[in-house]
C-alpha cells in the first residue's frame, strides 16, 4: 500500500524512513527503562527482524489505514459496558450466556488500562529495564470469586454464523490468543487474581440483510478462551536478548513485504546487487 508521510497540517512531506525521536529506539544494553507494548511483542513473535529494525534501528515502517468501523463498534460497546460499570449491573449479553454473576470491573485506572497509546496495563519485567504494556478493551469481574475476566472486542463481517471452536482454531486468530495470554500475564503480574477464562466479544456484521437503510446490523457472540501465559517469559527473555545484540536477525520468509522489497531492489538496482548474497538481506541490512 502507498503511505505518504504528512505533517500536522496533512501536507505531504519528505519521508526519511527513520523515526525522528531518538528516545523511541532502544540502544543495545541501555540501562534506562524502555517500554515494549503488546503490539511490538507480537511483532517480535512474527518477525524478529522487523521488530529489531523498528525498536532498535529506529526504522519508520509504512502505516496502515485506521480501522474506523471496528473502532466505532469498540467505542459504542465501551459506552454500553461503562453504563453497567457505573451501576454495577450485568450487561444484556451476560444472562443469556450464563454469566449473570458477572459485572464490568469498576476500577479508577480502567480508562488508563484501556489507553493503549499512552498507558495500558503496565508491568516492569522481572529485574530488567523493560516495561511491558498492553491496552485492554475491557475487564469484567466474577462477583462470586472476585476474579477478573479479560475481554477483547472483535468486529468482523463474515457470511456464516460464528462457531466458537472454529473461531479459536482459525490460524488468522492466533494473534488474538497471544493478545489474551499477554494481557493475562500483565494483569497477574500487577497482582490481580485473573479468571482462567477470558472472552472475545465478537460482533459479526450481517451481510445477508436486504439493504443498508442507514443501519448495519450485527450478531454478537461471546467466545470463551482459556488463556495460557506460561510461554510468555521465555519469549520476552528471547526478545530482550535480541534487543541487546548488534546483529540483525533473519527475516520471516513468508513475509510479502520483504519479498516485495527484494523484487524492488532487483528492479531498481539491477547492477547493485552482490549475487552471492541474499538481495533481501542486502536491501535491509
Ligand atoms: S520479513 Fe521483512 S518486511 Fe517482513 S516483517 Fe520481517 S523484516 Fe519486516
Amino acid at each position: 500500500m502507498i503511505d505518504l508521510k504528512r505533517n500536522s497540517k496533512k501536507e505531504p512531506i519528505k519521508a526519511t524512513g527513520i523515526r525522528a525521536r531518538e528516545s523511541s529506539s532502544y540502544k543495545p544494553n541501555q540501562t534506562t527503562d524502555f517500554k515494549i507494548s503488546r503490539g511490538r511483542f507480537s511483532n517480535f513473535l512474527t518477525c524478529p527482524r522487523c521488530f529489531y529494525l523498528d525498536r532498535v534501528k529506529g526504522l519508520d515502517p509504512p502505516g496502515t489505514p485506521g480501522w474506523t468501523l471496528n473502532e466505532t463498534t469498540d467505542l459504542l460497546l465501551k459506552k454500553e459496558f461503562d453504563h453497567c460499570r457505573e451501576t454495577q449491573t450485568a450487561h444484556r449479553l451476560f444472562a443469556p450466556n450464563g454469566l449473570g454473576h458477572i459485572v464490568p470491573f469498576n476500577h479508577p485506572e480502567m480508562d488508563n488500562w484501556r489507553d493503549s497509546l499512552h498507558h495500558g496495563l503496565i508491568l516492569k519485567y522481572k529485574d530488567t529495564n523493560i516495561i511491558l504494556t498492553g491496552g485492554v478493551d475491557d475487564i469484567w469481574q466474577d462477583t462470586n470469586t472476585q476474579q477478573l475476566i479479560i475481554v477483547d472486542y472483535k468486529s468482523q463481517a463474515k457470511n456464516a454464523r460464528v462457531d466458537k471452536q472454529d473461531y479459536l482454531e482459525d490460524p488468522y486468530h492466533d494473534g488474538y490468543k497471544i493478545q489474551m495470554d499477554f494481557y493475562a500475564y500483565l494483569l497477574k503480574g500487577m497482582g490481580f487474581n485473573v479468571h482462567p477464562c477470558s472472552y472475545f466479544l465478537v460482533c459479526n456484521a450481517k451481510r445477508d440483510d436486504n439493504g443498508f437503510h442507514k443501519t448495519m446490523n450485527f450478531d454478537e457472540y461471546l467466545v470463551p478462551y482459556n488463556w495460557n501465559s506460561d510461554w510468555i517469559e521465555e519469549k520476552v527473555d528471547e526478545m530482550i536478548t535480541l534487543m541487546n545484540q548488534h546483529k540483525i536477525p533473519e527475516p520471516n520468509k513468508c513475509c510479502k513485504n520483504c519479498a516485495y522489497s527484494d523484487q524492488y531492489a532487483k528492479a531498481v538496482h539491477p547492477e547493485g546487487i552482490n549475487q552471492g548474497e541474499s538481495i533481501q538481506r542486502s536491501f535491509f541490512s
